[in-house]
């Protein structure tokens, strides 16, 4: 037996046994102790004041609690009722040692949460073969629900970094053209550079007509399906490296077009359009054409106008509107009042 108490976490020796006795009289203490001395992984502690008990179970952490029913000052029944509602030991096997054998007894202390009942003074064999398979059971529990806390961290962590991933990366994970984020800085590194170096610069935003009855039609996955071939084809019908196709939103698609005016701009809309038509996705849901069509606004402010880049975006934007509200399946290019 193992005479001091010694700070080692039941996770890191499974095979570790914690006794807790809980008994006002001295002597049956010593002949418990007698009983476990000889057992190596057993380490014993001994607590015989009630008021006592609950702050000793804190502190030593027992696997098992051997507890006396008959005692001065908080008896054995209210004991047990105490450990059970306790955060700490509300887990901890009881075995109660009693020196009756009555069955209301035994009852009332079932009922009360104890896990075992053995009458004074047991059997050492079978104390310890209970005191082993409660306390190991115990402890095998509290592994489990360990390793279940750590697995549910790792889980949480793997989803937090798989957001930051997402925000840190410049690619949309469903069509693989470049995300919002990367529009974004693009847009704004090109406004820069044509505003310094006195170039033409335009935006077409693009939108996919009765794509919500799309998906309705055909479904979810069917809708992502049809984002992705939409994506690729526009990014393919690009010839200009610094041309930037990207995804805007949803069903929407935004292209930065550097050293492109909007005359330029109106002529690669129709190209899009037309690639976009000639792909012949079938949309029988759609009140404009048999296939998938889309709808483009352009527009091309030029940056030495004193504006800045959301007013081409808007411009685009009030264009796009004005291509649907036409009829769709075309391009509208922004009535600019800044010269071009
Ligand atoms: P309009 O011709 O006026 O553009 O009509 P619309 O139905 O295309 O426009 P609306 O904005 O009403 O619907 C857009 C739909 O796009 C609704 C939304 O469920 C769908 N959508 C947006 N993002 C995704 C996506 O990532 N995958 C799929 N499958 N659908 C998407
Ligand atoms: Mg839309
Ligand atoms: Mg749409």
């Amino acid at each position: 037996m193992k005479e001091v108490y010694d700070s080692f976490s039941v996770a890191e020796m499974p095979e570790a046994i914690t006794v807790l006795l809980v008994d006002d009289q001295p002597m049956v203490a010593e002949a418990i102790r007698r009983m476990l001395e000889d057992e190596p992984m057993i380490t014993f502690h001994y607590c015989s004041d009630s008021k006592k008990a609950i702050d000793m179970a804190v502190e030593v952490s027992p696997t098992t609690i051997l507890q006396d029913l008959v005692m001065p000052d908080i008896d054995g029944m209210t004991l047990l009722r105490f450990y059970r509602n306790h955060p700490q030991i509300k887990d901890t096997p009881v075995i109660v040692l009693s020196s009756k054998e009555e069955p209301k007894d035994k009852s009332e202390a079932f009922s009360n949460g104890a896990s075992d009942y053995l009458v004074k003074l047991p059997d050492q064999i079978e104390l310890i073969a209970r005191i082993q398979a409660h306390s190991r059971s115990y402890v095998a529990q509290r592994q489990r629900d360990h390793a279940f806390r750590e697995l549910h961290q790792l889980q949480k962590e793997l989803e937090e970094s798989n957001i930051e991933l997402e925000r840190l990366s410049s690619i949309d994970g469903l069509t693989g053209i470049p995300n919002r984020r990367s529009f974004d800085e693009y847009l704004a590194k090109e406004w820069g550079r044509s505003v310094r170096e006195e170039n033409s610069l335009s935006l077409l935003l693009i939108d996919i007509d009765f794509f919500k009855k799309y998906n309705d039609g055909y479904g979810h996955q069917g809708g992502d399906d049809c984002l992705r071939k939409v994506a690729t084809e526009l990014a393919n019908t690009m010839r200009r490296s610094s041309d930037m196709v990207a995804r805007y939103g949803g069903e929407e698609f935004a292209v930065v077009l550097p050293n492109t005016d909007i005359d330029g701009a109106v002529v690669i809309a129709e190209e899009l359009r037309s690639a976009v038509e000639m792909l012949a996705l079938e949309h029988e849901f759609s009140d404009v054409a048999e296939f998938v069509t889309i709808s483009l606004g352009a527009a091309g402010i030029p940056p030495q106008s004193g504006e800045d880049s959301a007013s081409l975006i808007s411009l685009a934007d009030e264009a796009l509107y004005e291509a649907k509200a036409e009829g769709r399946n075309r391009c509208c290019r922004a009535k600019q009042d800044v010269a071009d």
